[in-house]
């Protein structure tokens, strides 16, 4: 077998739902597994035996491919789905950066996409985003707040990563909900603002209802406190859960 195979749980066409390029027809790689254990988690993380590859883009016509899958199988299956209507490739999870020995092989396989490999992390695992940085061209990293996580504190392995990410056009995504402090709201503003011009997107927690766990006057009061910070503070919802997209 070979060393960098690894369980990938699907691979899909759909529209990016959170921060900047909402909206983006993104081909998506979804891993199994995450080092996290976040509250407010609506992923499912554990390994399947079978990875769900889409044949054509939208369709939901899946075919199952046995994992673990090797980097040629799934670079077969993306180039299937038509990239060149796809704005980037996601690699999504889960936490693609525990797959770094898969990610080296993989994205040197990939057809190209007019804006690149775009990669969605928890903003954790620095030393290993120092070791795919160069293949990546936009970093969407996750600040997890301790109190609204449910998580212990991850300051300073956020600190080193956004050192790293810095490399590569990066934005930050700070996940808040009814129980939010200012106080470890504000260190995550700190971090950002520590590491130079750096777009923040606030984004409601959404309930299993698909409404926002947090009130309007809320967010509105943390975006107020970012700006006296921070230039580019947008307040965005996970719009594929309204769209009921996946
Ligand atoms: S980092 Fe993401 S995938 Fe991992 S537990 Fe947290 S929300 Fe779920």
């Amino acid at each position: 077998m070979n060393p960098a195979a690894c369980f990938v749980q699907e691979i899909f066409s759909s529209v990016q739902g959170e921060g900047p390029c909402v909206g983006c027809r993104q081909i998506f790689l979804r891993f199994a597994g995450c080092n996290l254990k976040c509250a407010y988690c609506d992923t499912p993380v554990d390994p399947s035996p079978s990875c769900r590859c889409e044949l054509t883009p939208g369709k939901k016509d899946f075919a199952l491919l046995a994992n673990p899958l090797t980097p040629v199988q799934a670079a077969g299956a993306v180039a299937k789905l038509n990239p060149k209507i796809h704005q980037s490739l996601s690699l999504t999870g889960g936490e693609p950066l525990l797959h770094a020995e898969f990610l080296l092989e993989l994205i040197p396989l990939l057809p190209e996409f007019r804006r690149g490999i775009y990669l969605e992390t928890n903003g954790s695992l620095p030393r290993e985003l120092s070791r795919i940085i160069h293949l990546v061209d936009l970093v969407a990293m996750d600040i997890k707040l301790p109190g609204t996580a449910g998580l212990p504190p991850l300051w300073e392995k956020h600190r080193d990563f956004l050192a790293v990410a810095r490399q590569k056009q990066v934005f930050v995504k700070i996940v808040v909900d009814e129980k939010t402090g200012p106080e470890e709201f504000d260190r995550a503003v700190g971090l950002v603002r520590e590491a130079g011009e750096i777009p923040l997107v606030i984004q409601p927690v959404t309930r299993t209802n698909g409404k926002p766990g947090i009130g309007p006057e809320r967010l509105l009061f943390f975006q107020e406190r970012a700006l006296g910070f921070l230039s580019d503070v947008r307040v965005i919802p996970q719009v594929h859960k309204l769209l009921g997209v996946a």
